[in-house]
């Protein structure tokens, strides 16, 4: 009787030990560990809704900052951003001290301190432009505290969904989308600053950087959206097709492309407008995918929590009855048997509750009873293993010896698989980081290394030419007519020949030599043991023919040719930067000389620099001789006809020949003597129109001064122009400074800061040969500016269309801005009356006069003049 009712007890207990208690264990960990993930998940989708925030205020006040260091109020920053700058001003902080506040409540210590980085940037924007830069750190400080914060969240979460191991039904491909979502949103906020830095001129001394960190942002967007696009649903597979096929993201992607393929990123002014409007658009796009990666995980865990607690409380409703009959059964059956049996209940409910410390179970004694026990240490061991192996992994740690074999059971298994799961993401973005790193040094276009790889392999081509004796040889191919190819056909055609040139090329090389595109259409050729300069125009003459083979694109068959200078080290002592500037000249030269010619650095790159040598020497003699003289240009308006001004142009007579300006100029800037130049001009003109003045004559015109970028940025400038001024006796207004864009978007911080400081005087800018450089419109509104002189190639092709809508873009540009407009370089009738009609305000060129001496526009009424 006793011994058929111990077994009978024995056969609950048994059942409790084997079946009932791992799936008790397991059922718990669902609810704890959903629960636990819900919280990350949560704390997720508050973060990046405060990182949109983050953002969301930074860019108006950065944009307002910025707009101001450039003399234009909030209104015109507006007008230009396309939005309202001072609301969303005060928006965008309202809703970063709301969304700091909901996340406080995950993170209360990453709170404080994104609030400190708010307060310090929030006092840098009262402080004004001169912090501006603080400003930008302590955005850049918070972000990246929440993406420090965000990566540890995500990797918790997948660490929880681990442990629970394979009892989510559906919550690791959600919590997976999940991460990948965020990688998204993360990804495309790190572009936007990259394009930030690389698009606006001055907002980033290291472009190259910029442009890395836009094509690695690139590759990881790309890469989180494939695995969205593989791992999600349908649902979200539709929502981001819709994302991508949205005009902003279009237009990003673009921009992206275009900023990519040119080493010196340029936009226009409009553009860079619309890309960060796109942008932020994309930006909010993939927020939402992230908010509702988020909803979808917390709702799948919510739900696998109330299964597993209506499992719960049904398993534990069983157990709890077993238990019960059996502690009944074993009473009735035997005092010994209970006290035996006490702890083992005891025990098993501590399992239950997922308690797996404490002693093992006692072994000993009557053989039935041993057999529970061992069952029960038998189940603890096999759990303590699973815990183990999930915290491997949560660790990283893929090395575990507790990995190397599956844990006893369905659990085990399970465990075994998210760890092969796991190894297999690791491998894969040990994989995508090995992508990357040749990515920086990379072209995207022709996956050859870029500027940054050519430069880093020249250094150690050079070393190694200096270990050997060797030459090294830098050969600079420079395409011919690449423009035209790119203009007629376009850049879908334009990069299709840029890819057949680097496949070409790459062919022709000999096995050893490195080819690389510096970006446009310029490649370089690094090619070691050449031996002499004869088997180095050799290969340039076989680069020639093979780039000047017809290409065929989209059926057409369009020619581009190539010039080629090379550039060698014969001792591999000379400088990577060196060599290549030495190429670049050489490539130069040939293009000069005629198209599709191999020119070497040589003797006659060196005769060019003694020419210009001697050159210098002579003008710096006539500058102190004063041999130099100013011509006079009248600028006329264009609706009343007077004269408004007159540009200033140097004169130079060398041994009884006119040396051209332009020549003289440019050998001037190669040295401080552009600064006398400047010097002289800035107090011959001013003293001129002083004159004139006290004569009666030109009374209210103004004079115009050319002034060189290397001048403008001297130390002596400011206090140049004060001392013309002041010798004089003119007054500030009546001094105009001409510079050309270019040289000012060299340096737009320092550049800004001295024109800003001529301004204050009463002296107005003008910007020189305007439409020339790439993206004149675009750096306009930025730059401290007065007047805008149209350059004449725009003048000269008024009568097409494409220069006609170009030159009224410009003129609505600068009347939206406020700016003076001159046209220069009007040479007919015809030409001036297209002007005119396009409400340009004033015009300069021969068909009003030519430059003049002084005293002739002294003594004769000029054309046109009222
Ligand atoms: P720029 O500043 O663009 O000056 C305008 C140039 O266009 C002048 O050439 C002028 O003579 C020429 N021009 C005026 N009207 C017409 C026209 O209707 N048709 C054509 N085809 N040309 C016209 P110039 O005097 O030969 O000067 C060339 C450049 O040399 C100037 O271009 C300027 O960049 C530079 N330069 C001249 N004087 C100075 C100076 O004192 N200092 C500095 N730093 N540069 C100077
Ligand atoms: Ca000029
Ligand atoms: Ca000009």
């Amino acid at each position: 009787m006793w011994t058929r009712l111990f077994v009978l007890a024995l056969v609950p207990l048994l059942g409790i030990g084997v079946v009932a208690i791992p799936q008790l264990v397991a059922r718990a960990t669902v609810a704890d560990g959903t629960r636990a993930i819900d919280e990350r998940v949560m704390a997720l989708r508050s973060l990046v809704t405060l990182q949109a925030a983050v953002t969301a205020e930074i860019a108006p006040t950065e944009a307002a900052l910025r707009a101001g260091t450039f003399g234009f109020t909030l209104a015109q920053a507006s007008m230009l951003l396309g939005f309202d700058v001072g609301p969303r001003l005060e928006t965008g902080r309202a809703d970063v001290d709301v969304h700091l506040t909901d996340f406080a409540r995950f993170d209360a210590a990453s709170a404080a301190e994104v609030r400190r980085h708010a307060d310090a940037w929030r006092s840098a924007f009262v402080a004004g432009a001169t912090r501006i830069d603080d400003l930008h750190g302590e955005y850049l400080a918070a972000l990246a505290a929440l993406d420090a914060v965000g990566a540890q969240l995500v990797s918790d979460i997948t660490a929880k969904v681990a442990a629970t191991s394979g009892q989510v039904r559906g919550v690791v491909t959600a919590t997976r989308r999940l991460n990948d979502a965020y990688e998204l949103s993360r990804w495309a906020r790190v572009q936007v600053d990259a394009l930030f830095r690389a698009a606006v001129p001055g907002a980033s001394k290291d472009t190259l950087a910029a442009h890395n960190d836009i094509v690695s942002a690139q590759a990881r967007l790309e890469d989180a959206l494939l695995r969205l696009h593989a791992g999600g649903s349908a649902e979200l597979a539709q929502r981001l097709d819709a994302i991508a096929a949205s005009a902003g993201v279009r237009a990003v992607s673009g921009a992206v492309a275009r900023l990519v393929a040119s080493v010196e990123p340029t936009l226009s002014m409009l553009e860079i407008g619309s890309l960060f409007r796109s942008a932020f658009a994309r930006s909010d796009a993939y927020d939402g995918v992230v908010r509702a990666a988020a909803d979808e995980a917390t709702t799948l865990s919510a739900l696998r929590r109330t299964e597993a607690s209506s499992d719960l409380r049904r398993t534990s409703l069983l157990v709890a009855s077993l238990l019960a009959g059996a502690a009944g059964l074993a009473v009735v059956s035997a005092r010994s048997i209970t006290r035996r049996l006490r702890p083992l209940a005891v025990r098993a409910a501590a399992i239950s509750e997922g308690v797996l410390d404490g002693p093992a179970a006692d072994e000993r004694g009557p053989r039935e009873i041993a057999v529970v026990a061992h069952a029960l240490n038998e189940t603890v061991a096999g759990l303590r293993q699973v815990e183990e192996q999930a915290g491997a992994l949560a660790r990283g740690d893929l090395d575990a010896d507790v990995l190397a074999s599956p844990a006893p059971g369905a659990l085990g298994a399970s465990v075994h698989a998210t760890f092969e799961r796991l190894a297999e993401a690791w491998r894969d973005r040990e994989d995508l980081q090995e992508r990357l790193a040749h990515q920086a040094n990379h072209d995207l276009l022709t996956r050859l290394p870029n500027r940054k790889g050519l430069l880093e392999a020249l250094d150690g081509a050079l070393a190694r030419a200096q270990r050997h004796g060797d030459a090294v040889a830098v050969l600079f191919v420079d395409l011919d007519e690449f423009k035209r190819a790119n203009d007629a056909y376009g850049h879908h055609a334009g990069d299709r020949i840029l890819q057949l040139c680097a496949q070409r090329l790459g062919a022709a090389i000999r096995a050893g030599d490195l080819l690389a595109r510096l970006g446009g259409d310029e490649f370089v050729v690094v090619s070691e043991r050449l031996g002499d300069a004869r088997a180095a125009v050799e290969l340039a003459e076989r680069l020639i023919a093979v780039v000047s083979e017809p290409f065929e694109i989209d059926g057409i068959s369009t020619h581009v040719g190539a010039s080629v200078g090379v550039g060698m080290s014969l001792d591999g002592r000379t400088a990577p930067l060196e060599l290549l500037r030495d190429a670049d000249h050489a490539v130069h030269r040939a293009k000069r000389v005629g198209k599709g010619r191999v020119e070497i650095f040589d003797e006659h790159a060196r005769d060019e620099l003694e020419a210009s040598n001697a050159l210098e020497l002579a003008l710096r003699r006539a500058l102190a001789d004063d041999e130099l003289r100013l011509h006079y240009q009248p600028i006329t308006d264009t609706a009343t006809g007077r004269v408004r001004g007159f540009e200033a142009l140097a004169r130079w007579t060398r041994d009884g020949k006119p040396v051209s300006p332009a020549d003289f100029v440019a050998v001037a800037e190669q040295s401080d003597l552009v600064n006398d130049l400047g010097r002289w001009a800035l107090a011959t003109a001013t003293r001129q129109l002083r004159h004139w003045t006290d004569e009666g004559i030109h009374t209210d015109a103004y004079v115009a001064v050319n002034i060189s970028g290397r001048h403008l940025l001297h130390a002596s400038f400011p206090a140049d122009v004060r001392d013309a001024l002041a010798g004089s006796g003119l007054e500030p207004t009546r001094l105009v400074v001409e510079i050309t864009e270019t040289v000012v978007l060299n340096d737009l911080v320092r550049a800004a800061a001295v024109l800003t400081e001529l301004r204050s005087l009463g002296v107005r800018v003008a910007l020189d040969d305007f439409g020339t450089g790439y993206t004149s419109i675009g750096h306009l509104w930025r730059l401290p500016v007065d007047v805008l002189k149209i350059d004449g190639a725009y003048v000269r092709n008024l009568g097409t269309s494409h220069e006609q809508v170009l030159v009224e873009l410009m003129i609505e540009v600068a009347h939206t801005l406020g700016l003076g407009l001159v046209a220069e370089g009007v040479e007919t009738q015809s030409q001036f009356d297209a002007l005119r009609n396009l409400a340009c305000d004033a015009v300069q060129g021969y068909h009003i006069a030519r430059p003049q001496p002084p005293e002739l526009v002294g003594a004769r009424d000029v054309h046109g003049t009222g």
